[in-house]
């Protein structure tokens, strides 16, 4: 299975986190007047992601992805490059429009996320964030164009590196989503 590949932030091996990451800068890819989006906070929910919304580096087969508060989030350098992919969606996708980096979701609807930023720690400068804890929507990379007769194979692969598969969210995700839901709508006090 060494041909299979998940996201060099994996496939390498799970790098440890420190135990106090505080946050960072999140640069694009361009080599001139990068977009720099500052995170003033850990982040956290890191995880694989099978989806084809999230913004995956060069030969990827997933995203790594997680969220930190949006009012930790703050644009410093080359704003005026960003543009926001999908303004119909759930995750407002502020992507750089050179490089196509995507520098910070934030969810601004009336949703559990609310309040919280969708970013790709592998482009933080910094070392030190906690490395993905699970695989989401593995499902999904099917439609990317992923052989579907591989999934055994790719399932495997992530147990292997510790990543679990789901073909959602994880289950302490679904749960929580579940809550508030169930909440909002009165069936749960
Ligand atoms: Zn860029
Ligand atoms: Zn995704």
């Amino acid at each position: 299975m060494g041909n299979i590949t998940i996201h060099r932030a994996v496939d390498t091996g799970l790098r440890r986190g420190g135990a106090s990451f505080s946050g960072g800068a999140l640069v694009c890819e361009c080599t001139t007047n990068p977009v720099k989006v500052r995170v003033n906070s850990d982040i956290a929910h890191n995880h694989a992601c099978g989806c084809t919304k999230c913004w995956k580096p060069d030969g990827a087969t997933f995203s790594v992805v997680a969220v930190a508060p949006t009012e930790s989030v703050e644009i410093r350098k080359n704003g005026q490059k960003l543009a926001v992919v999908d303004p119909s969606a759930l995750i407002q996708r502020h992507a750089c429009k050179r490089c196509g980096v995507h520098m910070y979701g934030p969810v601004e609807r009336d949703h559990p996320f609310k309040g919280l930023a969708f970013l790709h720690p592998e482009r933080f400068e910094e070392d030190g964030w906690a490395p993905p804890g699970f695989a989401a929507f593995v499902s999904s990379i099917i439609e990317s164009g992923f052989d579907p007769s591989n999934m055994d194979a790719i399932r495997a692969r992530l147990k292997e590196v510790g990543l679990e598969p789901f073909d959602c969210l994880s289950p302490s995700l679904m749960d929580y989503i579940a809550t508030w839901t169930a909440k909002k709508n009165g069936v749960l006090t």
